[in-house]
């Protein structure tokens, strides 16, 4: 009889522990081991309410600026308006924007100005960031103390004549052949948020996909993943609070890019954690070291690679 309630009992024990339906995964100060989720460091965050992103100018061979333009603002506006699980129907207090156009690519400027480039990468150069295979990346540059996110650039593999490993991008009805531009964008924007990959193969930030599929309706997962950075009761973040903070301030919308709205490239944005050394001059503190966490799809033989 004890034998049998102890069996009970551990029978319980066992639902209690049920597995966590939860399979988001924040980027964080620290970066994981590949196809892992980190759980050290400071996860990442904007703190503002708001930030623009700026398409290229040099835009796409498949696709028209304007038409990119309205996918880059569809692709974020479903971010914007995840539904937040549980009591917090408030959808997540933050909003990527589709600001001026830039000619700004990947990297951060820590002495100047900047843009949160949307851009398509005809020179798809493999290296530990732009692996072959993969349709999209984002590069994130962050403070490694706060976790803040400074700078977000999403880079598309086009496909040229250089560049023939790169991807056809199309948009409207999902064409055989081609990457979904809308599914890259909204994916690619999760990690722009903060987001790495989910193992859920029904979620958007799923980490592959594959050509002519369109998967942009965000998943009860991702809806909590976002949610979990930007609800209403976490905003605005102790996380964000500059030092010596003692009342928090009131959470604002400001959309101007890290150090101000960059237009053009003007040669000081750089890419990686060795653009601030400390003494440096100019806005940055030593401390303020941005380094880099990258997120991208990618694609297996039918599905292809989302970072
Ligand atoms: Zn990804």
């Amino acid at each position: 009889m004890r034998a049998l309630f102890a069996a009970g009992i551990l029978a319980l024990s066992a639902a209690l522990v049920a597995p966590d339906a939860s399979a988001w995964c924040r980027t964080s100060t620290v970066r994981p081991a590949p196809g892992e989720c980190s759980d050290m460091g400071t996860p990442l965050m904007w703190c503002s309410a708001c930030v623009g992103l700026s398409v290229n100018v040099e835009g796409s061979l498949d696709i028209p600026l304007e038409t990119v333009r309205t996918e880059a603002a569809a692709a974020a506006a479903r971010w914007r308006d995840a539904p937040c699980p549980g009591e917090l129907m408030d959808p997540p207090m933050f909003e990527l924007r589709v600001i001026d156009d830039t000619r700004v690519f990947s990297g951060i400027n820590h002495g100047g100005t900047n843009a949160n480039a949307v851009w398509f990468n005809s020179l798809w150069r493999a290296d530990a960031l732009h692996r072959p295979g993969t349709i999209a990346i984002t590069i994130v540059s962050f403070d490694r103390r706060t976790g803040e996110i400074l700078d977000a650039d999403v880079e598309l593999n086009q496909n040229t004549d250089q560049n023939p490993n790169g991807f056809v991008f199309s948009t409207g009805m999902p064409a055989p052949d081609t990457a979904d531009l809308p599914t890259i964008l909204t994916h690619e924007f999760g990690h722009a948020l903060g987001l790495g990959h989910s193992d859920q193969d029904r979620a958007v930030m799923w980490p592959t996909a594959g050509m002519g599929e369109q998967r942009i309706t965000l998943n009860t997962d991702d809806a909590e993943g976002v949610c979990d950075i930007y609800a209403l009761d976490r905003r605005p973040s102790a996380q964000c609070d500059p030092p010596g903070t003692t009342q928090r301030p009131e959470l604002t919308c400001n959309d101007t890019p890290y150090g101000g709205f960059a237009p053009s490239a003007d040669g000081g944005r750089a890419i990686g954690g060795c653009s601030v050394l400390p003494g440096s001059t100019g806005r940055s503190r030593p401390w303020m070291t941005a380094l880099l966490a990258a997120g991208a799809i990618v694609a297996s033989r039918r599905r292809w690679r989302l970072r």
